[in-house]
């Protein structure tokens, strides 16, 4: 029967790590969140990432617009941010009202300032092997394998099922600087069952609801399952659903050596990984040597 690896717990620990590193630090860092218009769901994740940041010793600081604001209202808002020299990092919160161009928004934000690693600029740098700012979700991934297996993921064969540009293919090259074998999946992917049996780490990363099975595992194998989907649960009572990853979870359980649960995975990761880049960009941007442990 698989470990469970416990997103909560693992992303707990990067908190403490974080908020531990930034008493050490000769200067506060300060991350800057940008809320475009009222969606409910996006308030809450900005309220979230407020706490978190307090939480750990960190300066917030909350700047909204009404979901009227024009791209350029947006841009000059990122740019005023860009130039205080006092924010370390900007976070625009996703997805922008209907109208605005979120990528062209992205665009604007200081690469030194994109702790959601999302600019033209953050991801050459990943792919070239330059310091930067990397993904959340994709970082939290591999914190989780580490987990797992332990810091040396040399030689390891992984494969990522899904090449977006947010998930699958940053969290690709990820693994890749952690010398592992790397092979991307897709929905043209010839026998994927077949291929997710090589795999000493399987990471989906489709939105998919419960698509591997267990029998498209390696016994032993390391699941990290990135895919959160939400189904109908009528067993909950009527009109009821539920979250769930990627992997059939029952169904994976017994084969794999360790598994993340949906939700409590890699859910949590993400945000305790922004807190980790808004020390990161601080420690870069003013030149301070970067804590242990961050
Ligand atoms: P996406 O942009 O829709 O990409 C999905 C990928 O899956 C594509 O590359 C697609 O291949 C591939 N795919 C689709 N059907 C497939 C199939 N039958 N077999 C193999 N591959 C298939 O999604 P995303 O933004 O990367 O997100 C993926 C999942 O992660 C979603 O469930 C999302 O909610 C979740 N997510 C979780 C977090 C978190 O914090 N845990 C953060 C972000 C996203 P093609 O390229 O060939 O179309």
């Amino acid at each position: 029967m698989a470990e469970r690896i416990s997103g909560k717990d693992v992303a707990a620990d990067v908190k403490a790590s974080v908020a531990a590193a930034v008493r050490t630090l000769p200067g506060q860092p300060t991350l800057a969140v940008v809320l475009v218009g009222d969606d409910p769901a996006s308030q809450v994740y900005v309220r979230h990432k407020v706490t978190d940041t307090e939480e750990v010793g960190m300066r917030s600081i909350k700047k909204t617009l009404p979901a009227t604001a024009t791209q350029a209202e947006v841009e000059a808002l990122i740019s005023d941010l860009n130039q205080d020299d006092e924010v370390d990092g900007i976070l625009l919160q996703l997805p922008l009202p209907g109208g605005l161009d979120a990528n062209q928004a992205i665009e604007c934000i200081d690469p030194d300032k994109d702790v959601d690693g999302l600019t033209e600029a953050s991801a050459g740098r990943l792919v070239l092997g330059k310091t930067g700012l990397r993904p959340c979700t994709p970082t939290g991934s591999v914190i989780l394998a580490k987990r797992a297996l332990g810091d040396n993921l040399s030689g390891k064969n992984v494969v990522v099922i899904g090449r977006s540009i947010l998930v699958g293919k940053p969290t690709a090259l990820l693994f890749l600087a952690e010398n592992c074998t790397v092979t991307i999946a897709h929905s043209k992917t010839k026998d994927l069952p077949g291929l997710c049996r090589t795999a000493d780490i399987l990471v989906p990363a489709v939105g998919r609801p419960q698509m591997v099975k267990g029998d498209w595992l390696k016994p032993g194998a390391v699941v990290i399952d990135v895919g959160i989907n939400r189904i109908d649960a009528p067993e909950r009572g009527e009109g009821k659903t539920r979250l769930v990853g990627d992997a059939d979870f029952a169904d994976c359980e017994p084969v794999a050596g360790h598994i993340t649960p949906v939700p409590g995975g890699v859910g949590p990761m993400t945000r305790a990984c922004l807190l980790q880049n808004t020390v990161k960009a601080a420690c870069y941007r003013r030149g301070w040597t970067l804590p242990d442990g961050v």
